[in-house]
This record gives C-alpha cells, sequence and structure tokens, in this order.
C-alpha cells in the first residue's frame, strides 16, 4: 500500500457555518473519516498547515506548503493538499515553479461545496486526488477537480459556484477520472528528484487594461514593484491615445530595471504582440517580455520565481522563456 502525506490548509471543503458565513474549521483527520474508501486505496498521514480561506493566502502560504513537501519527500509516495479553491490555481501555479520535476504526484484539490453539506463534491473530489497520488503515472503538481486532472501551470479557476470549477488552459487535460477509474492521456516530465525553491521575490503586479486606462496606473505600479505583468487587450498591444505615452512609460520603466511582460486578457490562445501596429512597437523592444500562452497564474508564480534568483536581464530572459511543466509552448524569442 502507498503512503500519502496529506496536508490541510483550509478552504470551503473544511468549511463550516458559523453564523451565516463558511469558515475552514475541520482537521485533515476529519476530512478523511467523511471518506473511509480512501483507506482502501492507501495509508495516510496528515499535517495541518493552516486553516485559512485561500482568498487570504499568500506567497507566504505557498512556500510553507512547498517546504512542507520537500521535508517530507522522502517518507511517502505522493501528497495531497487540501486547499480553497479561490486562489488554488495561483498556488498550483506557483508550486509547480517551487517544486520542479517531481515525479511523485502533488495534488491539490478543494471543494465548492463544504464535505458536510448534503450535497457536496468535496468527497468524490478528495477521493479522485487520492487515486491519483496513489497512482505511478501522475506526475508532479497537478490540481484534480470534478473528475479532472489539470497542469498546475495550465489550471484556471473558471466557474464561480458550480463543480465544474476549474480549466485547463491552452493545454489538455492530463487525465480524468470516472466512478473511481483513472484515465490518462498525458504523462508530464519528471526526474528522479525534484528541485526545490523557497527563495520569492512577491514584488510583482498586474495591470489589467481599459479602454481610456489612465496611464498614470501603469507608472505608478513601474514605481512600486520590480515587475508588471500587462494584461492586454486580445493578441496583445498597448493602445495609443494620440500619443506613445504608455510605450514611453514602459521604455522608461525598464531603463530603470524593472521587468515588463506584455499578456492577454483573453483566456483562450495567447497572445502575438506583434500582430497590429500597436503592438509592433513593443515587440522592437528586445526587455519587454511577452507569455504568449501562459496563464496569469503561471506569469505570477514564474516571475516571483526567477526574481528570486536572479536580476540579471538575461537570465530573467532566458529563464522566462524556459518551459517550467510545459508552462508555456507556443513562443518566440
Ligand atoms: N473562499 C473559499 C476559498 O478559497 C472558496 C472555496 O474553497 O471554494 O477558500
Amino acid at each position: 500500500m502507498k503512503s500519502i502525506l496529506m496536508i490541510g490548509t483550509g478552504g470551503t471543503i473544511a468549511s463550516q457555518l458559523s453564523g451565516s458565513a463558511l469558515s475552514p474549521q475541520l482537521s485533515p483527520e476529519e476530512l478523511l473519516a467523511l471518506v473511509p474508501a480512501i483507506s482502501k486505496l492507501c495509508r495516510v498521514e496528515c499535517i495541518s498547515l493552516f486553516n485559512v480561506d485561500s482568498t487570504s493566502m499568500t506567497p507566504a502560504h505557498w512556500v510553507k506548503i512547498t517546504q512542507c513537501v520537500r521535508d517530507n519527500y522522502d517518507k511517502y509516495d505522493g501528497f495531497v493538499i487540501s486547499h480553497g479553491t479561490d486562489t488554488m490555481a495561483y498556488t498550483a501555479a506557483a508550486l509547480s515553479y517551487m517544486i520542479r520535476g517531481s515525479r511523485k504526484p502533488v495534488i491539490l484539490t478543494g471543494a465548492q461545496k463544504p464535505i458536510g453539506f448534503d450535497s457536496t463534491d468535496s468527497k468524490i473530489n478528495l477521493l479522485d486526488a487520492f487515486t491519483c497520488a496513489c497512482s505511478d503515472n501522475i506526475c508532479g503538481v497537478n490540481i484534480v477537480f470534478n473528475g479532472r486532472v489539470i497542469l498546475g501551470t495550465r489550471a484556471r479557476k473558471t466557474r464561480s459556484k458550480s463543480y465544474a470549477a476549474f480549466s485547463s488552459i491552452n493545454y489538455p487535460y492530463i487525465a480524468t477520472l470516472q466512478d473511481g477509474v483513472l484515465m490518462q492521456y498525458i504523462k508530464p516530465e519528471s526526474s528522479e528528484r525534484p528541485e526545490f525553491s523557497t527563495e520569492l521575490d512577491t514584488n510583482v503586479g498586474l495591470i489589467k487594461l481599459i479602454p481610456g486606462i489612465d496611464f498614470e496606473l501603469l507608472q505608478f505600479l513601474t514605481e512600486r514593484k520590480d515587475a508588471v505583468i500587462i494584461e492586454a487587450f486580445g493578441v496583445g498591444g498597448l493602445p495609443s491615445y494620440g500619443d506613445d505615452k504608455l510605450l514611453d512609460i514602459v521604455i522608461n520603466a525598464i531603463s530603470r530595471g524593472k521587468i515588463i511582460i506584455m499578456t492577454t486578457q483573453v483566456q483562450n490562445e495567447g497572445s502575438n504582440v506583434g500582430v497590429y501596429q500597436v503592438g509592433h512597437k513593443i515587440r522592437e523592444c528586445p526587455q519587454v517580455l511577452e507569455a504568449f500562452d501562459m496563464t496569469t497564474e503561471a506569469i505570477t508564480g514564474k516571475l516571483m520565481w526567477i526574481l528570486g534568483q536572479t536580476r540579471a536581464p538575461a537570465q530573467i530572459h532566458r529563464l522566462f522563456y524556459t518551459p517550467v511543466a510545459n508552462d508555456i509552448l507556443n513562443y518566440r524569442t
């Protein structure tokens, strides 16, 4: 029988009503007691790292989860992390950089409805997560939710209420689960020993453009942050309202050593900023990075991880365009 470590972090799955609002209260042991089928699959030990609504999670929580997996890596065959759904895609992406190349499964799961409710997705999601954690073929960081296995770098919460809360963006599902049977389509690469990183530079900001955007907002962000992600429209590009003011802000920020990343606010298919004239000029700026088919969640985690290691522009460029856990596939530098 395989040995799995369950790491509890909170979320709806562990929530109960206090008054009229939900808050995480149950321990991982209490969750397991409600899904007895898991004890027939594997031996489980539990660590309750914290019990928070994932809305309040920060990169410091990602570091604690990574340290917990690292410190227990040799003792277990796989890991199940119970987690709130609201920021699970950010955690999954960040952990994909902080735990690289793991041959053992590191599975995040949670639920849209608490485990104690009459109608809940908690039990099936937990059981499916353990089925994946016991598999010899599922490797590295993945989200298991609603019968789908989604690569950690490709997940996004796309539904706020229904059980099909997560989608795989610009990448196929790794596997599906039906009645406990795992049907795997893709086997991610892994190495014998994973590499762990816990140094992050969290000074990363994001701006989503709206028509008529106040350019001062970008100016402010480039003053405050080491790296700024710009979610532009369509395939990308910077708007110009009769002048090059936005482009000037970007060029000025780069000259001060800031990192600017262009991406798109369109969920599927990614960016290609060179297509239109409004984006062409930005592509002529070699220091501006373009995210192509990466998710914003993955860009965020990757930047924090890269800037935690280096400030050298050439290194940042190289690391950003080096695929990690299939986070970027269709790109050109
Ligand atoms: N607010 C909750 C959380 O992210 C939502 C959930 O778990 O579904 O912790």
